[in-house]
């Protein structure tokens, strides 16, 4: 069982707040599929015949993608390796790009899952993010896919910035009730480096991010979500019954993936590589039959470590029998560094796993960086 990640390196234009590798001209795209297509041929002993159980078009903009050039990224795919009959596959796509006509052309291609980068249903906030898209486009995005027959979407949200009051969020999070959504991905608005919103804070042309706003919306927003009888599955993510990401389910549980494409990441269990972030020599590179990729052989603490900080944010815990099979005898090192965050009621075992409380799920990765080895 393993997934593959493909990253689509075009956006239309720059989010103010992104960090994530793109180009906003398009003059490479040709050339760039094709280096996807070789990529994918001289990495196809990466996941040792492993089956492919998802496949992820994230970005970027995958949704820049005509349906046929998507076609032929699954083909390429399905004729390398065993792909299930069954599997997720999922689009990101951003709502400006989801007319009536590209959805049906979507339809009549293996994706089975849409991610929709919604983010706000309000013109003022989209605009100070400098998103492309426009509040009604968000909306009717989503109806358009549902009548699609695309019943397998998630949305993205973002809290936490200073446009966002109480009031604004929850008619956000109503929103997606109102459109019977099945997943959400919410992430409250970190400022990256080297993006606009750095710059603009920086230079005090905006205020910075309020902490005490974004632990106010978190909590908000987890308590919203259980009470309309969705599952807080990770951090950034809540779902109805039985609609969980298998795509990102698999990555905190360890699984093997494979990442095509500039900047993506991949991970076999033993190693972890990662692609040149550049589109045009990354197009060189596999011009050339050279593999685009920077490897790291993980450590047994390096392993430890990203399990922690993976399995501890979701609602299947941190299994210390995993953390042992790992390595030897550390669940007892670690259950003595957790104990701060027993006390203070962040943390809290049961059998042989341990989870985030609800408070403690503010304070995931000061927790997690507590525990590592
Ligand atoms: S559309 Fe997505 S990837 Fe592109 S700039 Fe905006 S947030 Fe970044």
């Amino acid at each position: 069982m393993a997934g593959i990640y493909i990253h689509i390196p075009f956006c239309k234009q720059a989010c103010h707040y992104c960090d994530f590798h793109f180009s906003t001209s398009l003059k490479y795209k040709d050339e760039l599929l094709q280096a996807l297509v070789k990529e994918i041929q001289l990495q196809k002993d990466y996941l040792q015949g492993e089956t492919i159980e998802t496949v992820y078009f994230g970005g970027g903009t995958p949704s820049l993608l005509e349906a046929s050039e998507i076609n032929v990224l699954v083909d390429t795919i399905a004729r390398l390796h065993t792909v299930s009959t069954d599997a997720e596959i999922t689009l990101e796509a951003n709502p400006d790009d989801l007319g009536k006509t590209k959805l049906q052309a979507l339809g009549q291609t293996p994706v089975n899952r849409l991610s929709i980068g919604i983010q706000s249903f309000f013109d003022d906030d989209l605009q100070w993010m400098n998103r492309v898209h426009r509040a009604n486009e968000a909306e009717a995005s989503i109806k358009r896919a549902q009548d699609t027959g695309f019943e397998n979407i998630t949305a993205d949200l973002i809290y936490g910035y200073p446009l966002l009051n109480g009031q604004k969020w929850k008619y956000n999070l109503d929103k997606i009730f109102e459109l019977d959504v099945p997943h959400v991905s919410a992430y409250s608005m970190t400022v990256e480096p080297r993006t606009a919103l750095a710059s603009f804070i920086s230079k005090k042309k905006q205020p910075a991010m309020n902490d005490e706003q974004s632990a106010d919306q978190f909590n908000l927003l987890m308590d919203v979500m259980g009470a309309k009888g969705f599952e807080h599955y990770e951090i950034s993510n809540f779902c109805k019954p039985g609609h969980y990401s298998k795509h990102n389910s698999n990555y905190w549980r360890g699984v093997k993936y494979l990442g095509i494409g500039p900047s993506a990441h991949a991970y076999n269990g033993e190693t972890r590589q990662w692609n040149i972030a550049n589109n045009a020599q990354y197009i060189h590179a596999v011009q050339t039959n050279s593999l685009p990729a920077e490897m790291e052989i993980l450590s047994e603490t390096d392993r430890l470590n990203e399990y922690i900080m993976t399995a501890l944010r979701t609602m299947w815990g941190l299994d210390l029998d995993k953390l042992n099979a790992i390595a030897a005898a550390s669940a007892n090192v670690l259950i003595k560094a957790a104990q701060p965050f027993f006390d203070k009621g962040w943390i809290t075992q049961q059998n042989n796993s341990i989870y985030l409380t609800q408070t403690g799920k503010l304070y995931a990765d000061h927790i997690a960086s507590g525990l590592f080895f």
